[in-house]
């Protein structure tokens, strides 16, 4: 039996669907869920979240924020969230080069505009990593000549 799942970030929602398992990156660590999970009311930090559907991996990343879970459904909101194939690479690029651009810069290091540019460079890593992840998931088709 599934449990159901529900992603919406500050302006969206994100992900609704039955699932077999919720993976999410927990305050502390990596937290399973699992149908009929115990109540849990938990802060994710910026991580990847893997839903299981049908068998199949999907993959958000999520820039930190709450997960609510009660025995029949799991519900994330998170500050902002991106489906692995909704993830714009090239604007994930330019996001990480301004970030880079601005720690290079010689701001102080505990300015606000530093700490921006570093939370804007783990966004940005994140987001690469999972539209990567993604595409190296799909499976390879050998074709024997
Ligand atoms: P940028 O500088 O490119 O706006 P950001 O890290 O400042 O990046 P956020 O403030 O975290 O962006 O997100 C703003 C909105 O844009 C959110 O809805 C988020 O899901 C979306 N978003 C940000 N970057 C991407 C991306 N590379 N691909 C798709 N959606 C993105």
């Amino acid at each position: 039996m599934p449990i159901r799942c529900e992603i919406v970030s500050q302006d969206r929602a994100v992900f609704e669907g039955d699932v077999d398992i919720v993976v999410a990156p927990g305050a502390d660590g990596e937290l399973g869920i699992l149908p009929h999970h115990a109540p849990l009311l938990t802060t994710l930090k910026p991580g990847v979240l893997r839903v299981r559907q049908g068998g199949r991996d999907e993959l958000f990343a999520i820039s930190g924020g709450v997960m609510e879970v009660r025995p029949d459904i799991v519900t994330v909101l998170a500050d902002a969230a991106e489906a692995a194939e909704e993830i714009d690479i090239s604007r994930a690029e330019e996001a990480r080069r301004r970030a880079e651009e601005s720690l290079r810069s010689g701001v102080p290091r505990n300015s606000e505009v530093y700490l921006a540019a570093e939370a804007a460079l783990r966004r940005s890593n994140l987001r690469l990593q999972v539209a990567r992840r993604r595409r190296g998931s799909v499976p390879r088709i050998d074709i024997n000549l």
